[in-house]
């Protein structure tokens, strides 16, 4: 999946609009994780290297198509202007004067961000008109937004329908490991999948299965795997609705030979906020009580299977990690997969925030920057983002 590089492209002097997932975690205005930043700087500093005059484009937040503080791009303009080592001058609004006068100003090699893309309605419903006046600012589009690669947006799409269309290092550089897991992974091929709901992962598991040789499932999502098998599981969070297609997961998992896994030891406790959980059998779980992680017979079963993998796919936590006493599991998943010496990649929202949270993110060789983009490419659906850049 060659996409047409921003290498490619002639870009010296010209009005480059660049689509990146500036989508950051912000406390009280400040960045909490600019690893999105970061990671769009190669692309970034190639186009200035170049002489382009770069436009910066991204969302954040939910501002619901209307301007709002909360949501402006001002602290990631800071951001990157230090980590470029030169201003990045933000504009008042999306496409409007604002931005237009500020584009107009701009010197070869200078950078400009853009408010806020979801300030406007027209960004998510991929109006025309706003995609018209999205491109009118620009000569070349170059999309480096992986995080919002499965939104068909005027941003993503629109735009890239009205300009000659790049991509940026990122996006390549994402889409070729994550296809890579699909067609060609080093095996045994080890996918661990968590977190709070089946429905949100039954679309990936059903994807992977045939590709994977062993599947290791946690976290609240393994709970209706165990209902399927006839197990208790208390007031755990689960969907008794998916039983059945838990169940026929399981069995087709057994006739084709992979090594599915379960958790066969769990961490309960009478409520999410207890100070502490105990560890019983998955086949005990008492009534009344819930599981909030897996227990550390399961975290050796699944290092197990991880230390030998050739490639390994973690995709959501194993546990209510954000709370202490429930939080073993993912850790010991997240040193597993650490140590393993098969190629490893992390993507998901809260899980790579748990890694990241362990201390372990430069022991991976890949986390992705698009948690839904990179399930939804695992689940071998066409991303938008990348449907709309011409092959290479
Ligand atoms: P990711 O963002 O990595 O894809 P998800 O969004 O699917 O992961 O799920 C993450 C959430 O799942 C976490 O906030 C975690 O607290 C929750 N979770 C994990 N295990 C359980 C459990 N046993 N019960 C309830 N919630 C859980
Ligand atoms: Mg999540």
């Amino acid at each position: 999946m060659s996409k047409r590089s921003v290498a490619a492209a002639d870009v010296s002097g010209k009005r480059v609009f660049l689509r990146v997932d500036f989508n950051v975690p912000l406390k009280d205005g400040r960045i909490v994780d600019d690893t999105r930043i970061r990671a769009a700087l190669p692309t970034i500093r190639d186009l200035v290297d170049r002489g382009a005059r770069v436009i910066v484009a991204s969302h954040l937040g939910r501002p619901k198509g209307k301007p709002s503080p909360e949501a402006s791009l001002a602290p990631a303009a800071a951001r990157l202007s230090e980590l470029l080592g030169q201003p990045v001058v933000l504009a008042a609004d999306t496409a409007g004067p604002s931005a237009r006068h500020l584009i107009d100003g701009m010197a070869p090699g200078q950078a400009v961000m853009i408010e806020n893309l979801r300030f406007d309605p027209g960004e998510e419903a991929n109006d025309d008109a706003f995609a018209d006046r999205l491109a009118a600012l620009a000569d070349l589009y170059v999309d480096d937004a992986f995080g919002a690669a499965h939104r068909a947006h005027a941003s993503v799409s629109g735009i890239a329908e009205r300009l000659p269309a790049y991509a940026g290092y990122l996006l390549q550089r994402e889409a070729d490991i994550l296809q890579r897991l699909l067609d060609n992974p080093a095996h045994p091929f080890v996918a661990v999948v968590g977190g709070a709901k089946v429905s949100d992962k039954l679309a990936v598991l059903e994807h992977l299965l045939d590709r994977v040789d062993a599947l290791l499932i946690g976290g609240g999502m393994a709970n209706t795997f165990l209902l399927a098998q006839g197990r208790e599981v208390g007031n755990s969070l689960a969907e008794r609705d998916l039983i059945g297609s838990a169940a026929a997961f399981i069995d087709r998992a057994r006739a084709i030979g992979v090594d599915l896994r379960v958790p066969q030891d769990v961490v309960i406790a009478a409520a999410i906020d207890a100070p502490s959980g105990d560890v019983v059998a998955a086949d005990a779980v008492p009534a009344g009580m819930a599981i909030f992680d897996i227990g550390p017979a399961t975290v050796a079963s699944f290092a197990e299977v991880i230390s030998s993998a050739g490639t390994v796919f973690w995709n959501g936590p194993m546990g209510v990690f954000e709370r202490p006493p429930f939080a073993a599991g993912t850790r010991g998943v997240a040193l597993a997969v650490a140590a393993c010496p098969g190629f490893t990649v992390v993507g998901g929202g809260e899980s790579v925030a748990a890694v990241e949270q362990a201390g372990l993110a430069g022991k991976i060789d890949h986390i992705s920057t698009g948690g839904g983009a990179s399930l939804e490419l695992l689940e071998g659906r066409i991303l938008p983002g990348l449907a709309a850049i011409p092959d290479a």
